[in-house]
């Protein structure tokens, strides 16, 4: 308990409101309801950051195998400046859609808070050991966002007045179920909803 308190990172002051005032006014740029799924391919196209997936770099074998998690590895996404200097996001299209989403958009999350990576590690074998070296704040903050633009307030407040379920919200959002759980406990949603049906 120590340790997780002793390693707790505290956001910037103002980082959570500004997410979710990001996630609004991406979704009013796109033309999406404030409550409704925002998808990060989507978000990804309109902030002009081109999405491959790993498969386009590799064919062999192993590396293939090693991506579809069989081993139970497991490698989400990368954020890239390519030789011209464009930046690019690089992810497992074997991961569960709810998952590419939550990696899209935590990638995206690092991009749009201009967070600059010191090197891109390479640890193990290529593409496992491919990862951004960000410092821990970064990291933070890139969760906080990315899971905001995914569930916004809006959206799990909507959702939980609806009476819907985790796996129904998480159906709906195509969010993962610990993604719904970690931001309903995040927000400290399931209160307000509470407060205001009584
Ligand atoms: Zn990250």
């Amino acid at each position: 308990m120590d340790k997780i308190l002793a390693t707790k990172i505290i956001l910037k002051r103002g980082f959570k409101a500004n997410a979710e005032r990001l996630a609004k006014e991406y979704r009013e740029k796109l033309n999406i309801h404030p409550c409704a799924a925002l998808c990060a391919f989507k978000l990804a196209e309109y902030l002009q950051i081109p999405v491959y997936k790993i498969t386009e770099f590799t064919t062999n074998q192993l590396h293939i195998e090693l991506l579809s998690g069989k081993n139970g590895d497991e490698w989400s996404a990368l954020t890239m400046i390519t030789e011209v200097g464009t930046t690019i996001i690089i992810h497992n299209p074997f991961n569960s859609e709810a998952r590419q989403q939550s990696d899209i958009m935590h990638e995206l999350s690092h991009i749009i808070c201009e967070h600059k990576h010191e090197k891109i590690v390479h640890d193990r074998p290529i593409p496992f050991g491919m990862r951004n070296d960000y410092n821990q704040i970064y990291e933070e903050e890139a969760k906080c966002l990315g899971s905001t633009l995914q569930l916004a307030s809006p959206c799990l407040l909507w959702a939980l007045k609806k009476g819907m379920n985790h796996e129904e919200i998480a159906n709906y959002f195509n969010a993962s179920l610990d993604m719904v759980k970690f931001r309903i406990n995040t927000t400290g949603i399931a209160k307000r909803v509470n407060n205001t049906s009584k």
